[in-house]
């Protein structure tokens, strides 16, 4: 590994992409669209493709900021919309930002609150000005969040990267509403760039939409690339549309957006979607589904995920998966697990650490694989394991072969969004069941 390691590192080309993001390509596959790059931020280097877990409320929901050192996150993703309520926008001027805040010394990424309104959507209303919220603390004030604010928060909080203000709509909208509410996202970006008080040492990423219509796609990449970014989101999926139209928009941006900038896609957390918008050529990623899941019991894992509710696991001595170096597995049983899974904390925190261990060591995986020029035969042992009947969801196996990668698979044609390594049956190998975890949102 060293020799090719050296021999992709000699080959790297490092672009400028803003005075505060220099962004390396490492390596890049010889036949998809996957790569390793290195985003040098102001407080780290991140290396790429990567997982960014996220964190609400200035916390972690289950670890510490040291646990998510250990297990080697580079990013973590906070909300504005929580911090910018509690602890408030004063106390994170005076406590000089949120990584002094929380105690947290690597990279950061700030959300710009908008993400909250589909969520919080009764509570909101979306005007030129910006989008207006009920404060959900109760007090029944209104709150107005315009791009400039948005800005201005995340300026406060001093995240490495910061997301645009955006009009955040449904992919399944008509498409008049995902045109209107496109053009009104390149207005944002506009005012929110305008805004920005803090440019050498914060960096504020663009989010395109246009929902599932390439032109709009196309339409809005060429007006944000215009603005010279020194990175891109792809926002607007991950609202209910069918899997063979998701791959087919991130496909389509990571071919427009520029090849010497970090391209982040939004909201994305499960193993196969990790892989295959890797493979077609997406950096960075977040999701809060690993610790969310972990809460309602829920442990991921190479062969799919392990409900350790399930009474299965009342005398398994193992740890939840032996091939895994997190400290959960290290020193408890299965068997532990279930006795105090949904009914102590402890559980949500133990299976958190191994979930985010998990998603970690698979990202770590991808790099090696991309930079070795072994991610085809890497990709075909992942959906191997993950899907041990051979069931691999179609439209992942259409993905990967728009890029070269052949994976076999017994389903045939279109048969929905399957997440996760549960067979037909809804059991996973441990004949356990698996439950499914639907809304990604906290
Ligand atoms: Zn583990």
């Amino acid at each position: 590994m060293a020799a090719s390691t050296a021999a992709a590192a000699s080959a790297a080309t490092t672009t400028v992409a803003g005075p505060a993001l220099r962004h390396t390509i490492i390596a890049k596959c010889p036949v998809s669209k996957a790569r390793v790059t290195h985003i040098h931020l102001p407080h780290y280097t991140a290396h790429t493709p990567m997982f960014m877990p996220v964190g609400t409320k200035g916390t972690m929901k289950g670890l510490t900021v040291q646990q998510l050192e250990q297990l080697d996150c580079h990013v973590i993703l906070a909300n504005t919309y929580h911090m910018s309520l509690k602890p408030g926008q004063q106390l994170l001027d005076d406590m000089g930002g949120l990584h002094t805040w929380m105690g947290w010394n690597r990279g950061m990424l700030t959300d710009s609150g908008g993400f909250q309104m589909v969520s919080l959507i009764d509570l909101s209303s979306v005007t030129e000005d910006g989008v207006e919220f009920t404060s959900p603390y109760n007090d029944g004030s209104r709150i107005l969040l315009t791009p400039e604010k948005s800005i201005e928060l995340q300026n406060s909080i001093g995240a490495d990267i910061m997301m645009q203000l955006d009009d955040v709509v449904n992919p399944l909208c008509p498409r008049e509403r995902i045109e209107e509410a496109m053009w009104r996202s390149i207005r944002w970006l506009d005012r929110g760039i305008k805004a920005h008080r803090n440019p050498t040492r914060q960096n504020l990423f663009p989010i395109v939409q246009g929902g599932l219509h390439p032109d709009l796609r196309r339409k809005c990449i060429d007006e944000m690339v215009k603005r010279d970014a020194p990175g891109y989101a792809i926002g607007g999926l991950s609202g209910g549309e069918d899997k063979k139209e998701f791959w087919r928009i991130v496909s389509l941006c990571t071919d427009l957006l520029p090849e010497n900038k970090p391209r982040y896609c939004m909201g994305i957390g499960y193993a196969l979607d990790l892989v295959v918008c890797s493979a077609l050529g997406v950096d960075m990623f977040d999701c809060v589904f690993p610790t969310r899941t972990a809460r309602f019991g829920n442990a991921l894992v190479p062969w799919g995920s392990m409900s350790l509710k399930h009474s299965a696991f009342k005398d398994d001595a193992r740890p939840i998966d032996p091939g895994c170096p997190c400290p959960t597995c290290a020193q408890y049983s299965r068997a532990y697990l279930h006795r105090i899974v949904t009914r102590e904390t402890t559980a949500a925190h133990l299976i958190s650490v191994h979930n985010i261990a998990y998603q970690m060591q698979l990202m770590r995986e991808m790099r090696h694989a991309i930079i070795e020029h072994r991610f085809p035969e890497w990709t075909q042992t992942f959906c191997r394991r993950q899907y041990p009947k051979g069931n691999v969801p179609f439209w992942a196996v259409e993905a990967l072969a728009s890029v070269g990668i052949e994976v076999e698979s017994t389903e045939k044609g279109y048969v929905g969004a399957g997440e996760g390594g549960a067979d037909a049956d809804g059991a996973d190998a441990d004949g356990a069941p698996v439950e499914k975890v639907d809304g990604m949102q906290e």
